[in-house]
This record gives C-alpha cells, structure tokens and sequence, in this order.
C-alpha cells in the first residue's frame, strides 16, 4: 500500500469519490482514497438520488448545477451509466407567499443559469392529470433536473478517478492525524467483516499526506475528536416510503412519460415514481437527531425502524395531491440518517487553526451537492481560490462556542424548516437566546426583535411594546412585511434626529508586538493609520479577491485594533492567525493576535444630534470642544470617558450620518446604555436595529462583507480604489491587477413595486438581456424609493445608466447612481460642532 501521497481523501461516499475524482482531473496526480467499509456504504446507498437545483443560496445554486451539469456527462468518460433521469422538478404553490418565494428564487436562478418555466394550476392539470390543482396557485418547473442512482454514480465517479491515477483503498479506517509540521501523518487501521460487524484488526499504516480530506459523513464528529476541533455535523432521521404500484399511474404511463419530481413544498414533501408506484419523501416535525457522539461500531449500512406515525400528516396530503395513490399498499420504507448542519448548508474548506486539513461535511443534499463540491472544493486545494465565493459553506463561519446540544437541535429544526418559507427576513427560534451581550435585556423589554449572528443576539428592529410572541414570526413576508414600519421609522430617526445601534457582535481583533506594523502593511491593502486615526483596509486573498473587510484603529506604534464583520469572527481570526504565522516564519517578527471580540461592546450613536447627546455625559475638561472636528477629526479614534466608562470612540458611522462607535469594556454595557439612552431622551433618540442600519448604509454604497465584498469580486472591482494602495506592495495585489475590472459595483435606485423592495438576489437587466445581479436590497428614506447594490459590466456601471430589476416576475425600472448617493460630498459626516 502506497504511505505518501499528495492528497489523501478519507471517506468513500459521493462526497469523497468526488473530490478524488476532481482532485485528479484539476492535476494532481497522486490522490488517493480510504474508505473503512465498502465506496457508498454510508449514507450514500440509501439517498433517493434526487437532485433538486432549487436552492435559495447563491453558492449552492452553483454546486447543485454544477452536479447536474457533470453527472449528465459521466457516462461518457466512464462508460458508467448512474441512470439520470432527467423527468424535470415540479414545485407547486398552494399560497402566494410561496410564489412570492418561487419567483425571488427564480431570480438566483437565472444568475446562475439555471432553466425554469411557470405553470398555472391548469397547464400542471393538462401535462399530469392524476395531480389534483384547484388548491394551486401555480408551480416552477425545473426541466432539466430530475434523479440519479446514488450509488452508480458515486461508482462512476470513483471509476472516473481510478482512470485518472487516483487509488482507492477500501477497508481501511483513518484513526489518527498528526500534522509533523511539512505534512499529515495519518494512521490508518485494516477493518475486517466479521459476525456482521466490521472490526478493527491490528494491521496499521501511517500514511503521510501533504492535504487530506475529510468527507467521512455521519462520522463527522469522530473526525471532529479525532482532529480537536467542533464540527456541527449530525445527523437527524430522514424517512421515505415506496408505494405498491399505483394502477392509475401504471393506466397513465402507458401513453405518457414519467412524472417530474413532484414537490409540494407547502405540504413539506416530494414524491417520484418508482416501478408503477411512488416514493414519498416527507420533511416532517420531531424527526430526531442521532449519533451526537458518534456512529456506534455496530451501525453500518443499516437503517432505523420506520416511524409512520410521524409522517402521517405528509401522507395524508400526498393522497390529497395525488388521489389515486390513495388505495395502494406500502411496498417499501427506508429511515436512514442524513447529516444537517444548523443553518443547512455543508461544512466545506479549510479546516480552524490546521494547515492543509480541509473538511467536506454535513451534506443533507450530498448526492446533489457531490458534483459541484469536488469541483469548487479541488479548485481551492489546487488554484487558491474557487471561481465563486465559498465563504457561506466555510466550515469557520461556527466558532468555538458551539456544542453538541447546539448543533443537535438545530439540525433538527434546519430539517423540519425544509419546506418552510425561506423568507429572507427569517430568523429562527432553536437554541436562543444563548449568546447575549449586557444590555440584551434592556433592549428586550424596549421592543427589540431579534436576529441570531454567529450565535449572538442582535436586535433587527424594534417592534411594538408587548407584541406577542410570534410577532416577528407573523411579520415576514417576501414583501414588505409588518416590521417594515419600524425600520423605516428607526432609519429616519438617524437621518434627521440620532439612533443608537447595538454592534457589539463585531469581531475585534488586537494585532501588536514588533512584527505588527510591518506585517499589516503587507496583509492589508489600504496605507497604515498614523497613530489615534482609523482607515478601512481590506485583506486579500491569493486569488486578488476580498478576503476580509477591516476598520483598523491604531492605537499605539505598533497597536492595532481591527473590527470587522460580526458574523465571521473565526473566519477572519484563522485567516488572521495563520497569515501572522507565515509571517513570523519568514521574517523572525513578533506579531501577537488577539480575538478580544467578547470583551468588548459597541454602541454606534449616529445622527445630526448625537454630539449632543455625548457631550451631555462625556467628562472633559471642555467638553464642549472634545467632540469638535479639530479635537475630534472624522475617521479618528480617542479614548474617552463616558461618566464613569472608559471609552474607545471612533468617529465612524456606517449609516453615514455624523456619529461614533462606541467601544466599551463589556461589563460596563449596561451601565452605558442607561447613561446614553437618559441623555438621549432630551434629543428624542431611537433604538435602531441591523435593518434600518443596511438600508443606510446602501444609500451612502457602503459595501458589505458578505455582500458586495467577498472573494468573487477584487476591491477594484467593489469600487474601493481610494482604499488601494497602489504604491506599495501587498498580499493579492498582482493577482488583483491581473484580473482587472471584470464587473463593477454599483449603487441602483428603483422604482419597484409599491408594497415590496428588493433583497439582493435579484437579476439585473439592460433592456431584456441579463446583466447582473444585485447583492443587497432595501428601502432609501432620503429618496423615498427602493434601493441596492450590485455587480454588472464596466460598460454599465456609469452613474445615469438605466436598468431594469427583476422582482416577482417583472421588470422594474432603475437608474445606476454616483456613489453614496446621499450626501456624497460627506458633509454631514463632517458636521462641526
Ligand atoms: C433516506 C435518505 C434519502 C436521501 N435522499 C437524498 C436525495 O434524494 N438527494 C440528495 O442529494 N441527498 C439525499 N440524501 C442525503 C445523502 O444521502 C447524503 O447527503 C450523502 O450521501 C452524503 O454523502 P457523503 O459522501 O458526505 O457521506 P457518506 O455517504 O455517509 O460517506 C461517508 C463515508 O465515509 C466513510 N468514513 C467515515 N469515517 C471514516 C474514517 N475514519 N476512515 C475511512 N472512512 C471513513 C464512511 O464509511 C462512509 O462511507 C438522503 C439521505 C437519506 C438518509
């Protein structure tokens, strides 16, 4: 058996196959992969095999048809047929909240290119009659997905990356890493068949491996031991039953072709024929969560007993949709576990704090997810970088605070949520509150409804005095939905009075010692603040692309305090780390990093009267010049004291408005948040939550990581040149220039529907070609009209350039405006006084 290889792929399901496979065709020729039982023997075989392209995210729209896309031309270089059957996808609408849904899907769709069609309740009567309709409001189409069988075409795959030199070695288990500073080594243990059972023998070997990859599945959390680190894959039980034949339908199939994959998303279940009858695979309540410590030696190829009580209600509507389904007998079920993670989507990429270890886990739509994955996945290992954005499947986007009961219960819920309406204002109810910053409760009871980031609580908006429960839940909407009036009203309270935003869930980091200053100027790409001033800099990655967004305060010589986005603390800290690292390797300088992100809270104040409203609690010898521009230049950082809070203002906002972050010592939240909402009071301020504040900040084009800023896109591209630094060298910059001015940001306004405004999702237009994309959305007080941001073609990108935005199915109106189209000489900003 070969002990060195380039990359070692540990678990052979359609994950792993796929990534060897794609490993091997992207150049490196000495992959090779373990699997400890047989290729598909874990939840591999027992997949349905659909492949549903529908996916609400931009990244996993890509994956699925990438997967769609390669599986169709599988059979062709391996000789392997995996029998796709390409019946295409019906997704009914029994609401219009449902199409309302369908059609902003629609609209990621048509970025990623992905054919759909509209049907009414008729046109679905005509093509498959045994469909009831009357309680439809219509359907989307996918014609050109359907199923595979998941177990050929993971042999495929496998057979496609054994023809490319990858070698694959069954029955071997991987049960020990460790990294000796150049490579892995690996342990991997013989198993053996025996009574029924797979054993460990005592055969060993120490493989050493220059990447590895862990696709291992429901044993994601052995893995996770295995390498010390979290990872939030577990699995939760996943039924589906198979019906005796159907006469009707075997009566239909005689003059007609096979049905689409039937989903009817409202009654949370799909159906597909299978031999004359169908298959009914339903999302149900309660399905629970198992193996949270592990896959129990004795479990293997195996199922759990079907449980048909709770798919009840799911029957039932299938019968309802389908009538003459109602009279056959069941044939056939299968109970099996399908790994989830807490937000749905798989954990690929780079693993936390570990060099050259990256994890592909927690697929509950593998088979679908396998193709693309191996793809993107190979083009990190082997390029740098993918050609899209993978940062919303990064396994660092959980940090260390997550458990086992976290993980668990949200997977649950992320099951049952399946089929809910993927409203972009959602926000889900498991496991909260758990992280929560002081002054949670006061804002609680001022009528804060919260979102969840990166596990913390931060208010959206703030809703009525003692609204029920589920008034957040009750508001959503794909339109504007109830809380629309509050964030309105909290938006304009920042432009013409002052707000007060929580934004304590930033991530801060503390980077100092000998090395710092040198090694900043290289990692970011904007000039260095001189000492007590700020700038916002940008990382890069290999590739030229945004790695990470920073507001760098420097606090001393060789101090820096960096801010960043709240929701990717870990990301950016591992990023962070491992760059400072490379950095003390190559040059023998101390850089210290520090994630103090939960020791300190941040208040935002912004608006005409928030110097007033600070200067009535700030202790100075004069405090009525302490906050004047010559004290207290815009874009500069003091050390301030609030009453009796020690405090790191930087006179930032990013809502544009005149106003300052507010960086206090967490202990001392509460306290501040009293003082500052007293003093408030006089001068009418508002709480405002993270709405209003992105609606805000798209009127001045402030661009936002995860949005406009990531790593498709350079900063040159996002429009940031007066943050590039061109006269000095730094990390991605050549890269950057190589790839020039693909596409360009741009700051839209539109003249949407009444009731609705877009979310950044939807397709761009000139005329009635496609041209872009938006990748945020809201609602401008200052222009009264729908506003966004998004990418299309340098040529499209001047100021007075007239588009079109899709936006339920119709073409809306939109001009490209100069950027930061309100107040864009910053004069507000930079309010004396
Ligand atoms: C009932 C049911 C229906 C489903 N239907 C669909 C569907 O229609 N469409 C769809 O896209 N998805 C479906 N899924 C989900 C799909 O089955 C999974 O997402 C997919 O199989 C995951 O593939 P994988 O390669 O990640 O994991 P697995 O197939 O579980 O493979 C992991 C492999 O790693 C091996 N392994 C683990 N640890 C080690 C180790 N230490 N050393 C060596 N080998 C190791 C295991 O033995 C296993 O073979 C369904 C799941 C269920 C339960």
């Amino acid at each position: 058996m070969k002990t060195e290889v380039k990359a070692l792929v540990v678990g052979g399901g359609a994950v792993g196959a796929s990534i060897a496979y794609h490993l091997a065709r992207a150049g490196w020729d000495d992959v090779m992969l373990l699997e400890r039982d047989e290729l598909t023997s874990g939840s591999t075989w027992h997949a349905a095999g659909l492949l549903p392209l529908f996916n609400m995210s931009y990244a996993t729209t890509h994956i699925h048809k990438y997967s769609v896309d390669f599986y169709k031309m599988l059979e062709a270089e391996t000789g392997l047929n995996a029998g796709f059957s390409v019946v295409g996808n019906l997704r009914m609408a029994q609401t219009q909240a449902r199409m309302d849904e369908y059609m902003l899907y629609a609209s990621t769709a048509e970025t990623a290119g992905v054919p759909y069609e509209w049907l009414t309740p008729a046109q679905i009567k005509e093509r498959w009659p045994l469909v009831r309709t009357e309680d439809l409001k219509g359907a989307i189409y996918h014609p050109t997905d359907g199923y595979i069988n998941p177990a050929d075409v993971t042999m495929a795959m496998a057979k496609g990356a054994r023809q490319r030199g990858v070698v694959i070695e069954r029955k071997w288990q991987v049960d020990g890493y460790r990294w000796n500073g150049q490579a892995w080594e690996v342990t991997c243990t013989r198993t053996a068949d025996k009574g029924g059972n797979l054993i460990a023998t005592e055969e060993q070997v120490v493989i050493t491996a220059e990447h590895v990859v862990t696709a291992t599945g429901n044993h994601a959390q052995r893995t996770a031991r295995l390498l010390g680190l979290k990872i939030p894959a577990i699995p939760v039980e996943h039924q589906f039953i198979v019906t005796e034949p159907d006469p009707a339908l075997v009566e239909y199939r005689k003059t007609h072709g096979e049905h689409p994959v039937l989903r009817d998303a409202d009654a949370k279940w799909y159906v597909r024929e299978e031999r004359g009858g169908w298959i009914l695979g339903p999302y149900e309540r309660n399905a629970p969560a198992r193996f949270e410590y592990g896959v129990p030696d004795s479990f293997r190829a195996d199922l759990f007993p079907l449980d048909l009580e709770r798919i009840e209600e799911e029957y039932m509507s299938m019968i309802h949709r389908i009538p003459s389904s109602e009279t056959v007998g069941l044939k056939d079920d299968f109970n099996g576990p399908i790994c989830y993670t807490p937000d749905g989507n798989p954990l690929v990429g780079p693993a936390p704090g570990l060099r050259n270890m990256w994890l592909a886990e927690g697929f509950s739509f593998g088979i679908t997810a396998a193709g693309g994955t191996g793809y993107y996945l190979a083009q990190m290992m082997v390029d740098g970088e993918a050609e899209i954005d993978m940062a919303s499947l990064d396994p660092k986007r959980y940090g260390r605070w997550m458990t086992t009961e976290y993980a668990a219960r949200k997977n649950e819920e992320c099951y049952d949520h399946v089929y809910i309406l993927h409203h972009p204002d959602e926000e889900r109810p498991a496991c909260r509150p758990l992280r929560t910053a002081p002054a949670y409760d006061r804002q609680a009871a001022r009528g804060a409804q919260f979102g969840q980031v990166n596990g913390w609580e931060r208010p959206n908006y703030f809703g009525p005095l003692g609204a029920h429960d589920n008034f957040d839940h009750d508001s959503r909407s794909f339109r504007r939905g109830d809380w629309w009036q509050y964030a309105e009203a909290e938006a304009r309270a920042i432009r013409e009075g002052v707000g007060l935003i929580d934004a304590t869930a930033f991530a801060k980091h503390r980077v100092s010692g000998a090395g710092a200053t040198e090694f900043l100027d290289w990692f970011t790409c904007n000039k260095l603040p001189r000492i007590g001033r700020i700038n916002l800099t940008y990382a890069l990655t290999s590739a030229g692309t945004t790695r990470t967004e920073y507001t760098i305060v420097r606090q001393h010589e060789n101090v820096y305090y960096l801010v960043s986005a709240g929701a990717w603390v870990t990301y950016d800290a591992d990023y962070l780390q491992k760059a400072a690292e490379d950095f003390m390797d190559r040059t023998g300088k101390l850089v210290l990093v520090q994630d103090v992100t939960t020791q300190w809270g941040v208040f935002a104040i912004a608006g005409p009267k928030s110097r007033d409203v600070l200067k009535a609690v700030l202790k100075d010898a004069d405090p009525d010049t302490a906050l004047s521009n010559k004290r207290f230049p815009w874009l500069s950082a003091r050390e301030i004291e609030l009453g009796m809070c020690p405090t790191m203002a930087i006179r930032v906002a990013y809502t544009g408005e005149l106003g300052w972050e507010l960086h206090h010592p967490i202990e001392m939240q509460n306290y501040l948040f009293d003082l500052l909402e007293n003093a408030g009071a006089a001068h009418g301020m508002k709480l405002v939550g993270a709405r209003a504040q992105n609606w805000l900040r798209q009127e001045k084009s402030y661009r936002a990581f995860g949005t406009e800023l990531g790593r498709d896109a350079t900063p040159a591209e996002a429009g940031l040149d007066r943050f590039i630094d061109l006269d000095k060298n730094f990390f991605g910059k050549q890269a950057m220039l190589d790839l020039g001015i693909r596409s360009k940001c741009v700051t839209l306004l539109i003249d949407g529907p009444e009731d609705a405004d877009p979310w950044g999702r939807e397709a761009l237009y000139d005329g009635n070609t496609r041209v872009g994309r938006l990748t945020s959305g809201g609602y401008s007080v200052a222009f009264g009209k729908s506003i966004g941001m998004g990418y299309v073609a340098p040529d499209l990108a001047a100021p007075g350039t007239r588009l079109k935005v899709k936006m339920f199915d119709q073409l809306w109106d939109a001009e490209v405006t100069e950027d930061s189209p309100y107040d864009p000489t910053n004069a507000t900003i930079r309010l004396n006084g």
